[in-house]
């Protein structure tokens, strides 16, 4: 397996488990790239009704077995997206009622039922749309957790700073090579390089429907308070396709700067007592090297009007995802015999990630 980030570590993951022997290379010491720089979601509720959403269902139910085994903080705790205005409840209660809202856990809220879930809630909001499915893994532990535990095999190898520069197939089977020279052969071979869409496999993105999109991120210092659910403001119901055969047009429209920098509230409690907040999307590259402030003042205002109190942002950082720009869920594209390349899944990557690798591994017919 090519690539350390969650993508590639769920192949390596669920071929151990089909009895393969693995190599996994990676070409950082520590994974750095868009797995460990993400909210940590598995968000079943935006998934468009349909394919997208039976992916996830599956890649949530392999959460929960893979959360049962690896020390990888996942926790079924569920979302809750807060309606701060009547049009926004309204869109949320056609969502409880769409048809495959049971399957998708969802609930209409009123505020005092979403006080009695999370008290910390004390701010200004009417209800909010739960969603039981939603879960979460917490993004600095995952790739150790899940590596730490297939190193309890003997079949499983972990080579960091191996830079893959060359790959080639031949009667023997698939061939890569790194930056030293260093030459591994396998049977099966997944190529997952993220947003890296330059160098040896650059030939195969250069017409793909593959775009790469640019984040901005931030985490609030600690708090003593406990928040168990996953946070998301109606913004985001303008983003995720689940909704978008819905009165959207009722929503009030969205703030001058939250539309300029295709912002959502998202919002994922951390073990530290720290929220991981974002997001911004820019989509023209090239990107700019530089963190633009004024979208954290954005999320720290709708955080403090939900929650009722004043947060301070302690870490602010951006992350790039590669993303599909078709109708396919994500980019995978056969190579040579047994060998695949697998990224594009976007701002879903994370929790998609155990079903594309499944569908990967039953791919190779074991
Ligand atoms: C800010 C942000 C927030 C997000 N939030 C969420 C979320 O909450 N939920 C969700 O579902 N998704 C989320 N996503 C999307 C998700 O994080 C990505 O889709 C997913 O992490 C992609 O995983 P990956 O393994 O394909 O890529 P990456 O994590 O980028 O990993 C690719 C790895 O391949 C390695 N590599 C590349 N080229 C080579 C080479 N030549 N040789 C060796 N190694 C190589 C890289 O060093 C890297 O470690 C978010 C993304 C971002 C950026």
């Amino acid at each position: 397996m090519v690539g350390g980030g969650v993508i590639g570590t769920m192949h390596a993951y669920l071929a151990l488990k089909a009895g393969l022997e693995v190599i996994h290379v990676e070409r950082d010491s520590i994974p750095s790239s868009a797995s460990v720089r993400n909210f940590g979601l598995v968000w079943v509720s935006g998934r468009e009704a349909g394919a997208e959403l039976d992916l996830a269902i599956r890649a949530r139910q392999l959460w929960g077995e893979i959360g049962s085994e690896a020390s990888i903080g996942f926790r079924p705790n569920g979302s809750l997206t807060i309606a701060q205005t009547d049009s926004e409840f309204a869109v949320m209660q056609e969502a409880a009622a769409m048809d495959d809202a049971v399957l998708r856990g969802f609930r209409i809220l009123h505020k005092r039922e979403v006080q009695e879930l999370e008290p910390l809630l004390g701010g200004n909001f009417i209800g909010g749309l739960q969603c039981t499915t939603d879960a979460a893994v917490e993004p600095n532990l995952l790739l150790s957790g899940l590596r730490n535990e297939m190193s309890k095999n003997a079949r499983y190898e972990w080579r960091p700073d191996f830079d893959v520069v060359n790959f080639a197939h031949s009667d023997t089977g698939n061939h890569i090579v790194d930056a030293n020279g260093e030459k591994l052969s396998a049977d099966f071979l997944a190529l997952c390089p993220g947003a890296a869409h330059a160098g040896f496999l650059s030939e195969y993105f250069q017409e793909a429907p593959i775009r790469k999109v640019f984040l901005q991120m931030g985490a609030t210092a600690p708090i003593a308070e406990k928040l168990g659910h996953s946070i998301a403001d109606a913004d985001s119901m303008r983003y995720y396709p689940a909704f978008k055969n819905l009165s959207l047009d009722q929503l009030p429209p969205q703030s001058k700067l939250a539309k300029e920098h295709h912002m959502q509230l998202l919002l994922a409690p951390r073990f530290d007592g720290s929220f991981t907040i974002g997001d911004t999307h820019l989509y023209e590259e090239p990107f700019s090297h530089e963190i633009i402030e004024e979208p954290y003042e954005h999320l720290t205002n709708v955080i403090s009007n939900i929650f009722g109190q004043k947060f301070k942002i302690a870490k602010r950082w951006s992350g790039i995802y590669s993303q599909s720009t078709s109708s396919d869920i994500y980019f995978r594209r056969e190579v040579a015999p047994g060998a695949v390349i697998v990224t594009g899944a976007g701002g879903r990557g994370n929790t998609l990630s155990p079903a594309i690798a499944e569908e990967t591994i039953t791919s190779w017919a074991l």
